[in-house]
């Protein structure tokens, strides 16, 4: 016998985006969740939009959005609520709608998301004058993006870690395990800024 899919309210689909820290990534949480189980597609604003809605809100949290993107959920969020033939629709786009113009949001298309969720949109460093060469991190990376070598007694001089970049994976291993607070997680934004600058 085959068990029934229980289908979620609309409540705990709420309950369930709101469980990430960053906006874009709540409202595709929403989406995606809202288009496994309640969405049941009797009315085309709902169902195209939320599938239309999820491709850009993906592209969004990977960092290949444009402005364009952002208008078009938008647009979607706003015929949703109008059109959508029941209130499960309408609350889906108004979770869009209550977010999709605050900083936090926008700023996913400029490289920047405020709350540090998004890997995409993450760069990490090390602060050289804070390095202590403990090599704390270099245990944590399994990716094999730090450099540098651990402090021995016998040996003068600092030679701070530092980090491939191209190699990193952006999953904030190092930071958790720094002791000295040496790396740092910046925007892309602010990471091009530092690197043109050459701070
Ligand atoms: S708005 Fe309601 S009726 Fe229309 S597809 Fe969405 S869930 Fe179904
Ligand atoms: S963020 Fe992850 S992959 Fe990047 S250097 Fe730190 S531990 Fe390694
Ligand atoms: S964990 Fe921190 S202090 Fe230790 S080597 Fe890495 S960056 Fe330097």
């Amino acid at each position: 016998m085959t068990e029934e899919k229980k289908v979620l309210k609309m409540e705990d689909v709420k309950a369930m985006a709101e469980e990430k820290k960053c906006t874009v990534q709540q409202a595709l949480s929403f989406v995606e969740i809202f288009l496994d189980g309640p969405m049941c597609g009797r009315c085309f604003p709902c169902s195209m939009g939320s599938y239309e809605a999820r491709i850009r809100l993906k592209k969004l949290v990977s960092g290949e959005a444009s402005e364009e993107d952002l208008a078009v959920v938008k647009m979607i969020a706003a015929t949703m609520a109008e059109a959508s033939m029941c209130k499960k629709g309408k609350d889906t786009a108004k979770f869009i709608l209550d977010n999709i113009d605050s900083e936090e949001f926008t700023g996913h298309i400029t490289g920047v998301c405020a709350p540090n969720q998004c890997a995409a949109y993450a760069k990490y460093i090390i602060v050289p004058e804070a390095c202590t060469m403990c090599g704390d991190c270099l245990a944590a990376c399994k990716d094999h993006a730090i450099i540098g070598e651990k402090a021995k007694p016998w040996a003068s001089g600092i030679h701070p870690f530092e980090i491939a970049q191209k190699r990193c994976t952006q999953c904030g291993e190092c930071l958790k395990v720094c002791p000295d607070n040496a790396v740092r997680c910046l925007s892309v934004k602010d990471f091009a800024e530092k690197e043109t600058v050459g701070v």
